[in-house]
């Protein structure tokens, strides 16, 4: 028999949206059911690198980085190709920076921003602890006393009383059983992206079939699924990237690592360059795909190794010496013989490489800086010389529900579908056709916050 449950908002998904959703709706004075179908809350959130994109903090100023909610639209566009949808930009743009306080307040605690961004005019990245974070604001919903979390739990339909009447819950199944959680202010979506779904991702992008997935357990789609049931419209479908950098066969460290934006060049298994380095590391994602084996080497330098940040998980470069998983040989004719590249290809490309370095210009693929505007080319010829091992992972599918400026999920004709709302990676429209590093945990929280207000708000 299905046990019944009564609430005012109902959030799926237990991420960093899901969590900044009902804490936000919590301190709003609505109460809040929020279910979670793994045994543990955290998600894709808990698992990523922590790094958010912010714009005019006080973090910045401290380091005389000159920032403004104007150059953050703008980048956001760009890097997206002008794919995104502007009004929801503008949602993220204008809530950003209150977010940012918002989430100083809770006990969130910055490091640095960091220079080296994808998509990034300007350093914006602040890094955070992602698994503290989720953990910490998972602390503030129970504390408040309107937050009832259920994990084991998942949603599996929405309920509504009539085709025409507004989401009023769902259907979800626990360890107990079946459960209807009736939530008289509506359903907010917060259930992750669908990159566990292999079937899924190929039905979109069957170019990343042979990526690596990395990602929460649960995220398979099921938000998607239920509001596709209700006629839910998507967007961003064919944009599904992976995020270039990742070892190809180790799963312990799941992060990527970006020596190209300190200064390595990306070669195939001929020694060839294949593309700018500097650009969005989705961009990357895609080029490697399209080389033998998807795969490829960064190629650096100790200078450029030097150059690395051991508080960033995509720079800590003597991380991924330790584990064994960069190559490092005295030259680079040994390097060539170790990662099996011809030398007198990989030589003649990082002689080509460093004369444009002197030129200032690169004649092959048009790379003038080290990552998006920053950042001189550096020449590549001091030993011990290194080499990363990398293909593209897919760590999040940053496409999904089509939704209005205020978050309200809406159908095939345009039409918000009544009590439905949704934030974070199961929604569509933000990214367009690239992604700027930050947006996606920046976008979970920023865009959490504003659909628990407009479901507040009813
Ligand atoms: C390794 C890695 C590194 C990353 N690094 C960064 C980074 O540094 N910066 C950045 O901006 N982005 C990064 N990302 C992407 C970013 O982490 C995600 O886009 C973001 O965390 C998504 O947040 P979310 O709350 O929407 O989803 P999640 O955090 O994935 O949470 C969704 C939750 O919903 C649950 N759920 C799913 N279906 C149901 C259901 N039917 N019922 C109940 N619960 C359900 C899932 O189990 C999951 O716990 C990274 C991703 C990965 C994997």
């Amino acid at each position: 028999m299905s046990r019944n449950l009564e609430t005012e908002l109902l959030v799926v998904g237990g991420g960093l949206a899901g969590f900044a959703a009902a804490l936000e709706a919590a301190q709003a004075g609505v109460n809040v059911v929020l279910l979670e179908k793994m045994a543990a809350t955290g998600g894709s959130s808990a698992m990523s690198g922590g790094c958010l994109a912010f714009a005019g903090t006080d973090l910045q100023a401290a380091q005389g980085v000159e920032d403004s909610a104007e150059l953050l639209k703008r980048d956001l566009l760009e890097v997206g190709l002008h794919e995104n949808d502007p009004a929801l930009v503008q949602t993220y743009v204008d809530h950003q920076l209150a977010t940012y306080e918002w989430l100083k307040a809770q006990g969130v605690a910055f490091s640095p921003v960091i220079e080296a961004s994808s998509g990034q005019s300007v350093p914006r990245v602040h890094t955070v602890d992602p698994a503290d974070t989720v953990r910490l604001l998972e602390a503030r919903c129970r504390a408040s006393g309107r937050v009832t979390i259920l994990l084991d739990t998942r949603a599996t339909r929405l309920l509504r009383d009539s085709e025409t009447a507004p989401v009023r819950g769902a259907q979800a199944t626990g360890k107990d059983g079946e459960l209807s959680i009736w939530a008289s202010r509506g359903v907010l979506l917060a259930s992750g992206g669908f990159g566990r779904n292999a079937e899924m991702v190929h039905r979109f992008a069957p170019q990343y079939d042979n990526a690596v997935f990395v990602g929460g357990d649960g995220n398979v789609g099921d938000g998607l699924a239920m509001a596709r049931k209700l006629g839910a419209d998507m967007r961003d479908m064919i944009y599904i990237k992976g995020t270039y950098g990742k070892h190809p066969v180790d799963m312990l460290n799941h992060h990527s690592c970006l020596a190209v934006y300190k200064g390595a060049i990306a070669v195939n298994e001929h020694g060839k360059r294949f593309v700018d380095e500097s650009i969005s590391y989705k961009l990357l994602g895609d080029a490697v795909m399209a080389q033998p084996y998807h795969t490829s080497f960064q190629i650096f330098d100790q200078p450029i190794f030097d150059s690395g940040d051991d508080r960033v998980r995509i720079l800590d470069f003597s991380r991924r010496l330790e584990e064994g998983l960069i190559i490092q040989a005295d030259t680079l004719q040994a390097l060539a013989r170790q990662i099996e590249v011809p030398y007198e290809e990989l030589q003649a490309t990082v002689e080509r490489y460093n004369g444009f370095c002197d030129a200032g210009e690169d004649e092959e693929f048009g790379r003038r800086k080290l990552v998006h505007h920053h950042g001189e080319l550096r020449r590549i010829e001091t030993g011990p010389f290194y080499a990363y091992p990398s293909t593209a992972a897919v760590f999040g599918t940053y496409c999904g529900l089509r939704v209005d400026a205020g978050l309200r999920v809406l159908d095939v004709f345009g039409d918000a579908i009544g009590g439905l709302y949704a934030a974070g990676e199961v929604i569509g429209g933000f990214h367009g056709g690239a992604y700027m590093t930050g947006s996606a945990l920046g976008k979970a929280v920023v865009l959490g916050r504003v659909a628990a207000t407009s479901a507040a708000q009813g």
